[in-house]
């Protein structure tokens, strides 16, 4: 629900309703964030209080093994966990090459995943790196994983479009801009037509047949991240907007990435072309309907 009034901030507009974030990672939480960073479990405790304190009811959290292991020791409920892959050389692709899993390889034990999500200790799978490691979406390497991951009703989340500068050169040599194309999961998703599946960073400015994709396969979610914070406002707007035209609104699950909540919140909030309807269905009712968690965002309301 919008509030018209100015929040403390500031700001416009603000958003007081229960908030699912699709996009948060178990990243190490120091300054720097580099290979050596120690598990840091008051950073980790400060993370999930931002959470709390931005009303996010449910927050899908991708990383390394041991640092979901950590959040979820700190954290009673709320979170959906998955790892992160594939990896390189056993590492973490992007800012922190740290341990992907306890056993060093860049692929999850697939018993042990199964296990995993059996037990309810995770609930998704990704933020996948295929385009970091430079494993194609389709790679048959991927095969067990979406096998599992559609046996299980398990919503999957891909890393797509791009990454930081020199990517290739800095952090992951396989990296190409040309494995970041939506499009490419065609393959994935005619193989598994029951994959629940979460594209990230979705950018129809950029890509825009992602909407054929959305059209093509309606189990098929986004998140816009991180445009919200990488783009001025009048673009990211205009990236909205192109979703209001198509008519996919109610395909667009909010996701941080990292980012300030209220900066976030307010890059949605400010679109003036989106109705309440529209706002709280990124917020929370679409994740809501994507993660077939019914209730979620009423029951948080009601609080
Ligand atoms: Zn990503």
């Amino acid at each position: 629900m919008l509030i018209a009034s100015a929040g403390p901030s500031g700001l416009a507009n603000a958003y007081d309703g229960p908030i699912i974030d699709m996009h948060v990672h178990a990243w190490p939480s120091g300054e720097d964030g580099g290979p050596d960073e120690p598990m840091n479990q008051q950073a980790i405790a400060a993370e999930l209080a931002e959470l709390k304190e931005n009303n996010v009811v449910l927050a899908a959290v991708s990383g390394p093994q041991d640092f979901l292991a950590a959040w979820a020791a700190e954290s009673p409920g709320g979170l959906l966990l998955g790892p992160i892959f594939p990896c390189i050389d056993g590492k973490n692709p992007v800012y922190f090459r740290h341990e992907c899993f306890a056993d060093g390889e860049n692929f999850p034990d697939i018993e042990w995943l199964e296990a995993q999500y059996l037990s309810g200790n995770y609930a998704i799978m990704g933020e996948l790196y295929n385009q970091y490691a430079g494993v194609p979406f389709d790679d048959p390497r991927m095969d067990p994983y979406y096998e599992l991951a559609e046996r299980l009703g398990i919503p999957v989340a891909f890393h797509t479009h791009s990454g930081p500068p020199l990517t290739a050169q800095q952090c992951c040599p396989a990296f190409r801009l040309s494995n970041g194309s939506p499009l490419l999961l065609e393959n994935v998703l005619v193989k598994y037509p029951k994959l629940r599946a979460q594209i990230m960073h979705a950018n129809p400015l950029v890509y825009p047949e992602v909407f054929d994709l959305l059209v093509q396969f309606p189990k098929v979610y986004v998140d816009i991240s991180p445009w919200q914070m990488a783009y001025t406002r009048k673009k990211f707007h205009r990236l909205l907007k192109e979703y209001a035209d198509a008519g996919m609104t109610g395909r667009i699950m909010f996701g941080s990435d990292g980012a300030d909540y209220e900066k976030a919140i307010a890059a949605y909030t400010s679109a003036d072309f989106l109705t309440d309807k529209q706002i709280d269905g990124i917020f929370c009712k679409n994740a809501e309907r994507f993660l077939r968690k019914n209730g979620t965002c009423e029951a948080a309301t009601k609080k």
